[in-house]
């Protein structure tokens, strides 16, 4: 049914890069199969998902939305990808994106850009925009995402669903393809909280496979839904309602507010002083991460290799002109140059301060508070093509997620509202490791 319904729909979103009918089918039949034999239901049993494009899937293409993957078939399945299969999930296929996770519109995807199911015109946000879109046009029942500064969060927020990036270390990055390692987390996409809670607590929890992958027992999640908020300390920080915020957006963050207020909450505002240097320092530590992670893409290892190369260093050469779109490049000559000698104390090693500092920022004031929250982005989805020429206008929109995935705290984004009839969302930031505190806030408002 999903597929059909997919096959429908999706010429006009186009939320995925390859729909696995064949795959989707035989997993419903085993299922079924398993059903009329009387074995058990799995945590989410023949629930019908899409896995974002740079998660490896075993002999399901896996493009990251680059050329230079157009014939990548990898030969393992991602831990999250095995963990969702072991919950009965049956995959539908592979979510556009923008190319290597690199963006906020998926405008960038070297196929074709996703559009905002509420307005096809405008975009779906970025870069897990396939997975959103998918998720808001009903062409999937949950989605896979990643997140590196925003990614699953504006998405969700420029889509109107839920969208949950975890504490760094809670979900395994193993079979991810990496951007910024030491930001990248992969996290679920959904209608609403409870499906987020369901998700999660499928596919977090310790991974050997994954060197950064964090031993914490996994709470039940599910039994902290209990739409109780009473005396509950909200911190709002006074940079996230400021200048460049919409009037419209802040409104609707607001009225949630409000909304909290009458359950029993209480707020107050806060600082966090470092904000304004959280995207500079997100761009230069995340492209430098990225230079030295998509030097793996060399022509040889994977994917598309350039014809008649005069000798092996012109192979590199060729492959990865050919295989990157402009944004990737950028970022790779960013990154290049910022890690060079020379350059590294006054860049590199500055930024790397720099992010302790956010860190701190966030601890102060979790000493005091239980939940920070704000907008998700400073304004509804934008017009596509409104941004892709001005890459600084760009790198903008992530000005309110950027600072938590440099502290590497939680945080899920979830409607809150419209302006001027497309979705707001609303940002419910989380001490590390406490994701059932914001499920449980969030779930306040189902
Ligand atoms: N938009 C941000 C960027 O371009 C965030 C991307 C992400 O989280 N993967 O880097």
């Amino acid at each position: 049914e999903a597929v059909k319904k997919i096959g429908a729909h999706d010429d006009k979103v186009k939320a995925y890069l390859t729909i696995d009918e064949e795959g989707a089918r035989t997993s419903a039949r085993n299922l079924d199969d398993r059903l009329a034999s009387g074995g058990e239901r799995g945590l989410l049993f023949g629930l019908p998902a899409g896995i974002k494009d740079n998660i490896v899937t075993e002999g399901l293409r896996t493009t990251c939305a680059s050329q230079f993957l157009s014939n990548f078939n990898p030969v393992y399945d991602a831990t999250v990808v095995k963990k969702l299969r072991a919950a009965d999930v049956v995959t539908l296929g592979k979510m556009n994106m923008d190319e290597f996770a690199m963006g906020g519109s998926n405008e960038n995807s070297s196929y074709y850009p996703t559009r905002n199911p509420w307005d096809l015109e405008r975009v779906p946000g970025g870069s897990s925009g396939g997975s959103a879109a998918a998720v808001a046009a009903g062409e999937a029942y949950f989605t896979l995402g990643s997140d590196t500064g925003g990614s699953i969060r504006q998405p969700a927020s420029y889509c109107g669903v839920v969208g949950l990036k975890p504490t760094y270390g809670l979900v395994s990055r193993f079979g991810l393809v990496a951007f910024a390692s030491s930001l990248d987390q992969i996290g679920p996409i959904t209608k609403n909280v409870e499906d987020s809670a369901y998700v999660l607590q499928a596919i977090a929890g310790y991974d050997a496979m994954d060197s950064t992958s964090a031993k914490v027992d996994v709470p039940d999640y599910l039994s902290s839904l209990t739409g109780e908020v009473k005396g509950l300390r909200i911190a709002v920080p006074k940079e996230y309602l400021g200048d460049g915020v919409d009037p419209q957006v802040k409104e609707s963050v607001l009225a949630a507010l409000k909304t909290l207020e009458g359950m029993g909450a209480v707020w107050e505002e806060v600082s966090l002083p470092h904000t304004e240097y959280a995207v500079a320092t997100y761009y230069l530590l995340a492209s430098s991460e990225a230079a030295s992670n998509l030097a793996r893409f060399d022509g040889v290892r994977y994917g598309v290799r350039a014809d008649n190369p005069e000798n092996l260093l012109d192979l590199y050469h060729q492959s990865r002109t050919q295989g990157f779109g402009p944004e990737v490049k950028r970022r790779i000559m960013l990154g290049t140059y910022a890690l060079s000698s020379g350059y590294y104390d006054a860049y590199y090693l500055k930024a790397q301060k720099v992010r302790t500092l956010i860190k701190r920022d966030f601890d102060q004031v979790f000493e005091n508070y239980d939940v920070i929250i704000g907008p998700t982005a400073p304004t509804t989805a934008f017009k596509l093509g409104s941004q892709v020429d001005d890459p600084l206008t760009m790198y903008l929109n992530d000005i309110l997620t950027i600072p938590v995935s440099l502290a590497g705290v939680p945080a899920m984004s979830i409607p809150c509202g419209f302006a001027e009839g497309m979705p707001v969302g609303l940002q419910i930031i989380g001490k590390p490791f406490d994701e059932a505190q914001i499920l449980r806030v969030a779930h306040a408002f189902e």
